[in-house]
């Protein structure tokens, strides 16, 4: 067949179009430096002293490089490898070495055990402000950072544990090595709770835990079961709930036994799950596995609730930095990017998307860091009462928020914003995961309920602290009045937790806002959250609010 001849030199049809009106990466940033509402919060609430160092730490986590290290560490997700090629029994998750660089940093940074180590004060608040910027880089990484956190108030109930593990659950050496532990120079420690017939309701656990000598206390135990849900597999211990002859009972589960060999924990396949991808969730099987009781027989549940306690205000450092990843990418791309005729970010009704999904992430940080501060207080009762009521709202409200505050961030960047190479759709994926595990949104709304039953104390520390904005605010003042004269009512109060938990989150964020925050900040707020007609989507703030000054606050000042 002929051909049409052309007179078009080649390199001229080459050049279709020129790109313009796009916008860039989002990098080369200091996550803390850029973060008017975090650095606040942190001279705020005790740790001043940490300045320095979280300036130079925002700096290291918001190069383009070290960003990378959280798309790579999701993208080349862990491997099981259950056998080696001879057929021996391994139970190896292989994970990509971006994965490995995200988790040495964190423990080289103490995200895992810094306030156990030197207990000064801020020191929860300083840590919670490294790891909401260690979360933005890569979510999943932290769940064993977490747990091996959080494991420490639970093994402290059995000393002579607690004295043998803690100094390498405490290193600040990131040991990778499928070693034994006593060969190891730092270890992580995961959390087994969860089987197929029950996850929040763990009493119904059927893992049974036999005493190979006399039992109790400290004493080693053969565990026979499963554990349908066990996260970061490859830690070097677990604890474990398990029925001992005297009921539910915690324990704490080695990798290897002190002999030398495989402990039997069988990690049968990993799960597939729609985010939280660079971490490895197993299922597993429990084939006589060595485990030493810590605390009391039957009192298992009250044993772990001590590490549950932290992993649930994790949860509300991970969304609420989840929130903050949102914010800076929707308002870097509204920045760069023009339609009809003006950049998104001047447009009147993307300026109140934007400054709404800063409120929510502004009010998420000031409740979340105020409880850091509480956890540093806790010899002092009100703070200590705080800690209890507080944690299950705001884990509750902060973690239920995020999914739907990742969503319309993505769509404020439009179809670049659903793309795989956008970070956008990691958030979103990411973004329930916090509001399930440790305790989904109902069994938050009951804790709430029964600490408030069980602890009426907790209720006067609760409204203590709102009194600490009174006259400030006159829809906030009407708004406390009435929670206060709901929470008297009992009647149906199961059936109405969530309404009752979500005003109580909304008027602590409230009051803490008009306290500390700017008046832009905290009058939108007010006017927006405590008004009486139900909400439904972001972007829907009244006339009146100063959406220049909450997006000007919130900008991630990127180069
Ligand atoms: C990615 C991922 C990793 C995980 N890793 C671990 C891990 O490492 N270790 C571990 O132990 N577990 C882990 N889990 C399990 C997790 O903690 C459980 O999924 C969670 O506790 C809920 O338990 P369940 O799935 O059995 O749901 P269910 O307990 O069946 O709950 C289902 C729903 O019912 C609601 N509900 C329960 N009771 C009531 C009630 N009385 N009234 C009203 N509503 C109620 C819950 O809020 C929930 O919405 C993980 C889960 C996920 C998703």
């Amino acid at each position: 067949m002929d051909m049409p001849a052309t007179t078009t030199p080649p390199q001229f049809l080459a050049e279709t179009h020129e790109v313009i009106n796009v916008a860039r990466e989002l990098q080369d940033y200091n996550l803390y430096a850029s973060d008017a509402a975090l650095r606040d919060a942190v001279a705020r609430e005790g740790a001043a002293w940490a300045d320095a160092e979280l300036v130079a730490f925002g700096a290291r986590v918001g190069t383009a490089e070290y960003l990378d290290l959280g798309t790579q560490a999701n993208r080349f997700q862990p491997e099981l490898e259950t056998h080696d090629r001879f057929g021996n029994r391994v139970d190896l998750v292989k994970f990509h070495p971006a994965y490995h660089a995200l988790m040495g940093a964190a423990i080289e940074n103490g995200l895992h055990c810094s306030p156990w180590v030197e207990p000064r004060s801020g020191a929860h608040v300083a840590r919670a402000a490294k790891t909401y910027m260690h979360s933005q880089v890569e979510a999943g990484h932290g769940c064993p950072i977490t747990m091996t956190f959080a494991v420490v108030p639970a093994l402290r109930s059995q000393p002579d544990l607690a004295a043998q593990w803690e100094p390498k659950i405490t290193s600040l050496v990131y040991d990778q090595r499928n070693v034994p532990a006593e060969q190891k120079s730092g270890i992580t420690v995961g959390m087994a709770m969860t089987e197929k017939q029950g996850g929040s309701d763990v009493r119904s656990n059927t893992t049974r835990a036999y005493p190979i000598g006399a039992g109790g206390p400290g004493q080693p135990y053969e565990l026979v079961g499963h554990k349908y849900f066990v996260s970061a597999p490859m830690c070097d211990a677990f604890l474990v709930l398990a029925q001992a002859p005297g009921g539910l009972s915690c324990f704490l589960l080695p990798r290897w036994r002190p002999d030398g060999s495989k402990n039997a924990l069988q990690v049968l396949r990993l799960k597939k799950k729609m985010g939280n991808a660079s971490n490895a969730s197993s299922e597993t099987e429990l084939r006589g596995a060595l485990a030493w009781m810590v605390g009391e027989e039957g009192r298992g549940v009250r044993t772990i609730i001590e590490m549950v306690a932290m992993t649930r205000f994790d949860c509300m450092i991970g969304s609420s930095a989840g929130q903050r990843m949102a914010v800076s990418q929707a308002i870097h791309h509204c920045s760069l990017r023009s339609a009809f005729g003006a950049r998104l970010i001047d447009q009147p009704l993307m300026r109140n998307v934007l400054a709404d999904l800063a409120l929510e992430q502004e009010g998420a940080l000031a409740l979340t860091m105020r409880l850091g501060r509480a956890m540093d207080n806790r010899a002092n009762e009100h703070e200590d009462l705080l800690v209890r009521l507080a944690v299950p709202v705001g884990k509750y409200w902060i973690c239920k928020r995020t999914p739907a505050h990742a969503y319309e961030a993505m769509e404020c960047i439009g179809g670049r914003g659903v793309m795989e190479d956008c970070m956008m759709p990691r958030l979103f994926r990411e973004s329930p995961v916090n509001a399930i595990w440790e305790g989904s949104g109902n069994v938050q709304c009951l804790d709430v309920l029964r600490a408030m039953q069980r602890k009426p104390a907790t209720v006067d520390a609760f409204f203590a602290e709102l009194r600490k904005a009174r006259g400030a605010d006159a829809a906030l003042d009407a708004h406390v009045t009435a929670l206060a004269a709901d929470l008297r009512d009992p009647k149906d109060a199961e059936y109405r937790a969530r309404d009752i938990v979500e005003r109580m989150a909304l008027t602590l964020q409230a009051a803490l806002l008009v306290q500390h925050a700017p008046h832009a900040v905290s009058d939108a707020f007010c006017r927006s959250r405590l008004a009486p007609a139900g909400r439904h989507n972001f972007g829907a703030l009244p006339r009146g609010v100063d959406c220049g000054a909450i997006i000007g606050r919130a900008w991630p000042a990127a180069g």
